[in-house]
């Protein structure tokens, strides 16, 4: 029995909803609020007669604390799962701490304004002394530990699959694979084929951000900066075949580096077909990717903002998406004194997905994840006061509900390695 507050209604949210929906025997009630509130009307009129959750709806604001405060307080969840953007994260956390109600989310915070002076200048002091210089890390969300201690509240922090499941690999592998892990490879793979020239997988201002900015890896206890794209290897991938990829900054890098004893390297590779990459790189050329606003005719408008309204909207490309995703992790190691190698990984299959719940594959691997967080901490398991990513927490009972809830695991103890 449980009260679940969902905010954000996008494609990765709608997916979770109808994942929770499926749980209904914990997923008792649920309220789902967004911006639109339209969105949220129309899931639940598809979710009628499919699920015995109790399902309602609220419009909500969620850059404005006081709004999701008054929300909370009237509907009085026992965890607000944030399927919103990362620019909410802060303002959700706090609303959370002053409702004494437990957190999730699924991206670390990251601002909308990159300009803000303000944020800028603790920004500029962390890329110096960390090393890295994308816009988005865990600092800002770390700061709130003391406080969900002292409140009795649990924050869990990137609850999607990378991050998320990725990490919950590295915690599998170093509790039955390892006695120590020495290097983590992250291989984020999609096959998938939307027949468009040039469309983004989930929210395109979000993922232009993550893939122009430069690549970054964890060596010898220091972060490695180097140009975008500019470390790219081929992989033959399981149910996909061969694939350019390139390294990208991510951001379980980041705390899987304090969490993994002794780990002496961490990389995070993204396929990407040649298409995407020359249309990004010449919407950036232009200056389509900035986050700066401009006056255009008497209006103000945020370049990115205005691509992002004329690309296809990721949850359109469900019927569209042929093919299949594979996700997972390379690890090598010692374990009873011999090295070994280790791949854990999930085939995930966009039209499968599709049939499901009317979703592609990037969705779907986003939001099982995020329902199966949920299902951990609204069944005691995954509840402890403070701030935690996914590896901080038992990863057994986690991998067994996305086996048995759409995100099989598969295994090889011979994996080829990436060099
Ligand atoms: P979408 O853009 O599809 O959906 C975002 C939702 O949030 C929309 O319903 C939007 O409302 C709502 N929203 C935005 N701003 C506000 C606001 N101020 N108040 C209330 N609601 C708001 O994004 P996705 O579903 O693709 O992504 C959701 C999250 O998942 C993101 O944080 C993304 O970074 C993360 N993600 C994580 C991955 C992982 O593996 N960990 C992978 C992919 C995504 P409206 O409909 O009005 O626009």
């Amino acid at each position: 029995m449980s009260r679940v507050l969902v905010i954000g209604c996008g494609g990765v949210a709608s997916v979770a909803i109808q994942k929770c929906c499926q749980v209904d025997e914990v997923f008792t009630e649920m309220c789902i609020a967004s911006r639109t509130k339209e969105k949220c009307d129309a899931l639940v009129e598809k979710l009628k007669g499919k699920t015995k959750t109790v399902l309602t709806t609220a419009r909500v604001d969620a850059d404005d604390a006081d709004q999701l405060i008054e929300l909370i307080n009237r509907y009085k969840p026992d965890l607000v799962m944030n399927i919103a953007l990362p620019y909410q994260d802060l303002t959700i956390m706090d609303a959370c701490l002053a409702c004494g109600v437990n957190y999730m989310d699924t991206a670390n915070y990251e601002p909308e304004d990159t300009d803000d002076p303000e944020w800028r200048a603790i920004y500029e002091k962390r890329c110096k002394e960390e090393g890295f210089s994308a816009y988005f890390d865990y600092s800002w969300q770390w700061a709130y530990r003391k406080k969900f201690e002292d409140a009795g509240l649990t924050a869990l922090l990137g609850c999607g699959f990378d991050p998320g499941v990725t990490q919950a690999y590295c915690a599998y592998a170093l509790k039955h694979e390892f006695d120590q892990i020495d290097t983590i490879d992250i291989l984020d793979c999609n096959g998938g084929d939307h027949g468009y020239a040039f469309a983004t997988n989930f929210n395109p201002e979000i993922n232009l951000r993550e893939v122009s900015a430069p690549g970054s890896y964890w060596e010898d206890g220091h972060w490695v900066e180097i140009p975008p794209m500019d470390i790219k290897r081929e992989y033959n991938f399981d149910q996909v075949g061969d694939k350019d990829m390139y390294l990208l900054h991510h951001e379980e890098i980041e705390s899987l580096a304090k969490t993994i004893p002794g780990v002496k390297r961490i990389r995070f590779f993204m396929t990407f077909g040649q298409s995407y990459l020359d249309h990004m790189r010449c919407l950036e050329d232009v200056g389509m990717l900035s986050t700066t606003p401009i006056q255009y005719n008497g209006q103000e408008i945020v370049p990115i903002q205005f691509l992002k309204a004329l690309l296809p909207d990721p949850a359109s490309l469900g019927p569209r998406t042929k093919g299949k995703t594979n996700i997972g992790c390379i690890f090598t190691g010692v374990k009873d004194g011999k090295e070994k190698t280790y791949y854990i990984y999930n085939v995930c299959d966009h039209q499968e997905c599709y049939h499901e719940v009317g979703s592609q594959a990037i969705s779907y691997t986003t939001g099982v994840p995020a329902m199966c967080g949920a299902l951990m901490m609204l069944t005691g398991k995954w509840i402890r006061p403070g701030v935690y990513t996914v590896e901080e927490f038992d990863p057994d009972p986690f991998l067994d509900a996305l086996d048995r809830y759409g995100l099989p695991r598969s295994e090889s103890y011979d994996p080829k390695l990436v060099d």
